[in-house]
């Protein structure tokens, strides 16, 4: 054990330009003019590319890449997303509308998570998405529905898997759990699909979400084929897709690294070149979405005041836990950490000094970064959240206070 203090993975992704970050090839401020007010999310388009193109350059040939909108769904975005991607994952009926609105074929479209509605079902009946059933209920309602409207529902099966995801900062699966069908029950649920003359178009399993462990991500991985190959055998049915939750993460806090994919998807070569022996017809996807988008976005807040109260020196910013609930330690962290951190208007300061940044809420909750190094920073100066790109404006609570929301670009 060394005594050094854990320090942020470096964001080596974003350059710095005359004490400026870089976003879109522009500076900061002049960014921040062009948008007209703060606070404001950005997200740059040249490192989404950049993403999915690594995240390609290491998956097997095979194997389909998924993003996720719940992790960020503006619709510029996902428009940007929907053509670097093989299929878009949407979670409610709102997000299904903001993946068919970019063109992509609506086959790639698969729709989970559990409490759809009848109207959410007829709206991805109807548009022809992947349909992934929750529970043997749901499969009677998809049936009906699909009935109803004189089309065949389009129905894969979310497993709640016998196993999880070690080490994940969110579990999904395993043990009793609201999402997918309990893996002892698939078969039952299969019979009971074909019964209904629906063709099953395949399983789709999720083990967990940010994960920075690759040996435990390529396990859950292992896990998930074995389970495939396990109730292919059960149901003796062709098993067309195989979905998988990624399960990839990034780095947040101090004394986290950077995940290295080599190991993944050198794994996952082997699971499916042993596929391709055992369930010839079965084609991969795997669905990621905060590893896709997460380190390409930014959070940026003007500093409305300077104050020290009893020797601590507090910059108090225009945006806050209403925008950023995640920065805030408000998303599910149990113990509060900061996320990384910036005066993005003066990155090549010398004189730093400790400071806590908060929002304007009237709530002790609504602190951005406690005591952190920083470069002294004024009244008017550009605070900068990094890793902001995924579950940000959207998983935060923006009514609350009666704030203006943020304004996202894409530049
Ligand atoms: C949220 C979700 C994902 C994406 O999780 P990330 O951690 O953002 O990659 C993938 N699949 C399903 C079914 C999800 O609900």
């Amino acid at each position: 054990m060394n005594n050094e203090k854990p320090v942020h993975a470096p964001l080596s992704q974003f350059e710095v330009v005359g004490g400026e970050v870089l976003i879109g090839g522009l500076q900061l401020g002049r960014l921040a003019r062009r948008v007209g007010s703060t606070p404001f999310y950005a997200y740059d388009r040249a490192k989404l590319i950049e993403r999915v193109h690594h995240v390609r350059s290491l998956l097997p040939q095979t194997v389909r890449l998924h993003y996720s909108i719940k992790a960020n769904p503006m619709p510029a975005l996902v428009q940007q997303m929907a053509v670097l991607v093989d299929g878009l994952d949407v979670a409610s009926a709102g997000e299904l509308r903001t993946a068919l609105d970019t063109g992509i074929d609506p086959a790639t479209i698969s729709f989970a998570g559990p409490g759809k509605t009848d109207a959410e079902l007829s709206q991805a009946i109807a548009a022809g998405v992947m349909i992934n059933v929750e529970s043997s209920k749901e499969i009677d309602r998809a049936a009906r529905i699909g009935d109803a409207l004189g089309i065949a529902p389009q129905i894969v099966m979310r497993v709640n898997p016998d196993f999880e995801l070690k080490n994940s900062g969110m579990r999904m699966s395993g043990g009793a759990k609201p999402f997918g069908i309990d893996a002892e029950m698939v078969p039952m649920c299969a019979r009971q699909i074909d019964s209904l003359g629906i063709t099953l178009q395949g399983l789709h399993i999720f083990s967990g979400s940010q994960s920075l462990k690759a040996m435990a991500i390529a396990e859950s991985h292992t896990q998930a084929f074995e389970l495939a190959r396990r109730l292919a055998d059960a149901t003796r049915q062709v098993i067309p897709g195989l979905y998988l939750g990624a399960g990839f993460g990034i780095p947040y806090f101090a004394g986290e690294q950077r995940l290295d994919l080599s190991p993944i998807c050198e794994n996952l070569q082997k699971l499916t070149d042993s596929l391709d022996q055992q369930l010839p017809a079965t084609r991969v996807s795997l669905e990621s979405g905060r590893y896709l988008v997460g380190e390409a976005g930014l959070y940026v807040a003007r500093v409305i005041d300077r104050k020290e109260s009893r020797g601590v020196i507090f910059l108090v910013t225009d945006g806050g836990l209403h925008h950023h609930l995640a920065a805030s330690g408000n998303f599910g962290q149990v113990i509060r950490k900061n996320y990384p951190v910036a005066v993005g208007s003066r990155m090549a300061d010398k004189e730093h000094e400790t400071v806590t940044i908060v929002g304007p809420l009237c709530t002790p909750l609504d602190i951005l970064a406690d005591k952190v190094e920083l470069p002294r920073a004024d009244v008017g100066d550009l605070i900068v959240i990094f890793q902001s790109g995924a579950y940000g404006f959207s998983a935060s609570p923006v009514a609350f206070l009666g704030h203006p929301p943020p304004l996202e670009v894409l530049v």
